[in-house]
């Protein structure tokens, strides 16, 4: 199998009118300005200069949500990104997106521009969860989404989140069980992060939420991660990739508040 490659373009933000209390995509990203065409091109060919011969490379729109950006700016990025894959530069490309912001139009969309896969921020599939962090989505959100997009013939693919705000290890537990009935190609477990200016960082500050230890995220990720990959579901990443604002929090410059899992746990492939 060839080495698989990523050409990451952030969009933090773009075409969400969210405010999960959990989300900062600014910090998270360490992004703040609007992303041009130019911006893309830049990036790709910048990406494309360190990658070796005759490996898998492919395009990823992350943060923000895709699908909720204006039709205009969505092909504005995709169209640049396309160019690549008609000229056999890249392979694929793959966005990210919230539930709600999936439907037939949205999808004919990205079957036109080449999209391979579509991660869903799903997050929990208990819709009390989902109301205590503010998502703005239920779990009947994320089937009907999830439906659409295989029926579309995309690669599916599902983010969920370890111990969020009143969840317990059963509560995580029910949500893979549910997620893997939905049949995802790839899934990304994220153990929640305490990010500087989230209404999380208030809940920490006050007593409200206590995060998980580090050994109780590692506990519980590897739970979840079994189960994935006992029904033959590709865990591809286990935490946030570690940046310079992504670090511990002892450090002055980083965004993370808690003391709690400050780096990418785990990778399990390049993706
Ligand atoms: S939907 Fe995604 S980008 Fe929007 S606030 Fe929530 S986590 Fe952040």
């Amino acid at each position: 199998m060839k080495h698989q490659y990523i050409i990451p373009i952030f969009v933090p933000h773009l075409g969400c009118p969210n405010d999960c209390t959990f989300c900062n995509q600014k910090s998270i990203s360490g992004q703040t300005k609007r992303v041009t065409k130019e911006d893309v091109k830049n990036t790709i060919e910048e990406y494309l200069k360190i990658f070796k011969e005759n490996t898998y490379r492919e395009i990823a729109f992350f943060g923000g949500s895709f699908t909720g950006i204006e039709k205009e700016k969505q092909e504005e990025l995709l169209q640049v990104a396309y160019e690549y894959v008609k000229n056999k530069k890249v392979n694929s490309i793959r966005v990210s997106t919230r539930p709600d912001y999936i439907d037939v139009e949205k999808l004919k969309l990205l079957k036109k521009y080449g999209v391979k896969t579509i991660e869903l921020g799903v997050q929990s599939t208990n819709d009390y969860i989902l109301k205590k962090c503010k998502r703005g989505h239920t779990f009947q959100d994320v089937k009907k989404a999830s439906k659409l997009i295989r029926r579309y013939g995309f690669d599916l693919g599902h983010q969920m989140m370890i111990g969020l705000p009143e969840s317990t290890k059963l509560d995580e537990l029910n949500t893979a069980r549910d997620l893997a009935k939905l049949k995802p190609k790839i899934v990304r477990l994220y153990p929640v992060l305490v990010i500087k200016n989230t209404e999380l960082e208030k809940e920490y500050k006050n007593g409200e939420y206590e995060p998980l230890t580090v050994l109780q995220a590692v506990e519980r990720c590897k739970e979840i991660y079994y189960y994935f990959t006992h029904k033959k579901i590709t865990v591809i990443r286990m935490g946030l990739q570690s940046t310079d604002l992504i670090c511990s929090p002892e450090n002055e410059k980083s965004e993370v508040v808690a003391r709690t899992i400050s780096r990418s746990l785990w990778t399990a492939s390049r993706r």
